[in-house]
C-alpha cells in the first residue's frame, strides 16, 4: 500500500517558501509559449527562459553504468528544463558530483518510508517541483521498483490538485538525466499539463473507433514509439495500487521491448542503428510518465534533437509531455517552426517507413488478427 503523507502539500508550500527566501532555491520565470499542433488541437507548452542561458552550464556527471552517457561539458544554445547549473566554480562542482548524498537539509521536505526522501529541486521554473530520492545510492540507470513508483504514487495524491501533477523519471543519460542517484521527480500543476489533455482525447470513443478502458495500452499522436497504460482507479478495482503499478509498468516494458524489435527489423536501419537497438535491449535509455490516470513510457535514441544550423533541444521526460524549455531565441524559433511534438519525436525512434501513429498500429494489428485467423482456419483443415 502507498504511505498517506500527512500535511505533505503544506509541508512542500512552507519549505519551497523559506528555501526561496534565504537563497537555497533558484527559481527562474519564464514566459510560456504555446503551440497548437496536435490532431486533437492540444496546446504544446514552450517556456522561454532566456536568464537560464547567461548561466555557465556544468560538467554534468556520466550516468553510472550507462553505454552510451550523454557528457556536456560546453556552453549549448539548447534548452533543457532540468540542467541548469548554478554559478558556482567548475571545479567545486566536479568534486561535489552527488547533490543528493549528502543533501542541503533547507531543500529537505519529508521522508517517504524506509527508502526515499523528497527534495526541491534547487533550480527549478515551476514552484514547488520536487524530487524523489533514493536514500542510499542507487543508479539513475536502474529499473523502477514498486518501491519506488508507490513513494511517487503517494506524493501524487498528497499534493493539492493531485489530478493534474505530473510525475516522471528519465532512465539513463539519453533520455535527459543530469545526475547519477536515482530520482524521480514530480511538479505540482493547478491545470491538466498537455500530456494528460492528449491522452484523454486519444482515448475518447470517435466514429469508428471505441473507448479506451482501463487496462488499455494506446499510443499518442506522436511521431515516435511511444506507450500509454490507462490506469483504473485503485478505490474501483480489485487490485491494491501496488498491483497496479507493477502490472502497469511491466505491460509498458514489455511493450516498449516488442515495438524496439519490430523497429530492428526495418530493412533499411543505419548500422548504427542497428546496434543501438542491440545493445539498447539490455539497458535502454527512456523517460517515464505518471500521473493519477495513466503510466507512459518512450524509449530514447538520443539525447537531442536533429540539430538545425547548429541548434538543437535536449529532451527529458517533459518534452514528452508537451512541455519544452527554450533558454535562447534561437531554440524558441527553431522549436516553433519544428513544432514541439515533430523536435522532440526525433529523439526517439520513429519508423523510416512510415509514421507511427494509434490509426497505422490499429490497422497493423487487426491486419495480423486477420493473418493469424487465415492460418489457424489453413492448419485445422490439415
Ligand atoms: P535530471 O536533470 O532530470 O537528472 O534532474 C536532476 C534534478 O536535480 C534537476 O531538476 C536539477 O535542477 C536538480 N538539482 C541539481 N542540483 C541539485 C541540488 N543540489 N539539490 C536539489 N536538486 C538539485
Amino acid at each position: 500500500m502507498a504511505k498517506s503523507l500527512a500535511n505533505f502539500d503544506a509541508k512542500l508550500s512552507s519549505v519551497y517558501q523559506s528555501a526561496l527566501e534565504s537563497g537555497e532555491l533558484i527559481f527562474t520565470a519564464s514566459e510560456t509559449v504555446k503551440s497548437t499542433e496536435t490532431e486533437y488541437e492540444v496546446d504544446c507548452e514552450i517556456c522561454y527562459a532566456p536568464a537560464l542561458a547567461r548561466k555557465p552550464q556544468g560538467v554534468l556527471p556520466v550516468v553510472e553504468a550507462d553505454p552510451n552517457p550523454k557528457v556536456t561539458s560546453a556552453p549549448t544554445t539548447s534548452g533543457d528544463l532540468h540542467t541548469a547549473m548554478p554559478s558556482t566554480p567548475v571545479k567545486k562542482r566536479i568534486e561535489k558530483t552527488n547533490p543528493f548524498l549528502p543533501h542541503s537539509p533547507a531543500l529537505y521536505v519529508t521522508d517517504i518510508g524506509e527508502e526515499h526522501k523528497v527534495l526541491l529541486n534547487k533550480f527549478c521554473i515551476v514552484p514547488r517541483h520536487f524530487l524523489v530520492v533514493t536514500k542510499e545510492f542507487h543508479p539513475q540507470t536502474e529499473p523502477l521498483s514498486p518501491q519506488d513508483m508507490l513513494a511517487v504514487w503517494s506524493c501524487l495524491n498528497a499534493v493539492k490538485d493531485s489530478r493534474n501533477a505530473l510525475a516522471f523519471y528519465n532512465c539513463g543519460s539519453r533520455s535527459g538525466a543530469s545526475q547519477p542517484h536515482k530520482h524521480m521527480q514530480v511538479i505540482p500543476l493547478e491545470t491538466p499539463s498537455p500530456i494528460s489533455i492528449l491522452v484523454r482525447e486519444t482515448s475518447m470513443r470517435r466514429p469508428g473507433k471505441k473507448e479506451n478502458r482501463p487496462g488499455d495500452i494506446i499510443s499518442v499522436p506522436f511521431n515516435c514509439i511511444n506507450h500509454v497504460y490507462l490506469l483504473p482507479d485503485p478505490a474501483q478495482s480489485d487490485k491494491d495500487e501496488e498491483e497496479i503499478l507493477i502490472e502497469a509498468y511491466i505491460s509498458l516494458m514489455d511493450a516498449m521491448m516488442t515495438s524496439i524489435r519490430e523497429y530492428a527489423d526495418q530493412e533499411s536501419l543505419s548500422d548504427e542503428e542497428k546496434s543501438l537497438c542491440a545493445n539498447g535491449m539490455s539497458s535502454f535509455a527512456y523517460n517515464w510518465i505518471l500521473t493519477k490516470e495513466f503510466m507512459m513510457i518512450v524509449p530514447r535514441k538520443q539525447a537531442s534533437s536533429d540539430p538545425v544550423d547548429g541548434v538543437s533541444l535536449d529532451v527529458n521526460s517533459l518534452g514528452f509531455a508537451c512541455m519544452v524549455l527554450a533558454k535562447t531565441p534561437e531554440v524558441l524559433t527553431m522549436v516553433q517552426k519544428k513544432g514541439v511534438i515533430n523536435t522532440v519525436s526525433e529523439t526517439g525512434f520513429c519508423f523510416l517507413r512510415e509514421y507511427y501513429s494509434p490509426e497505422k498500429e490499429q490497422q497493423r494489428k487487426e491486419q495480423q488478427a486477420i493473418l493469424e485467423k487465415q492460418m489457424a482456419g489453413a492448419f485445422s483443415g490439415l
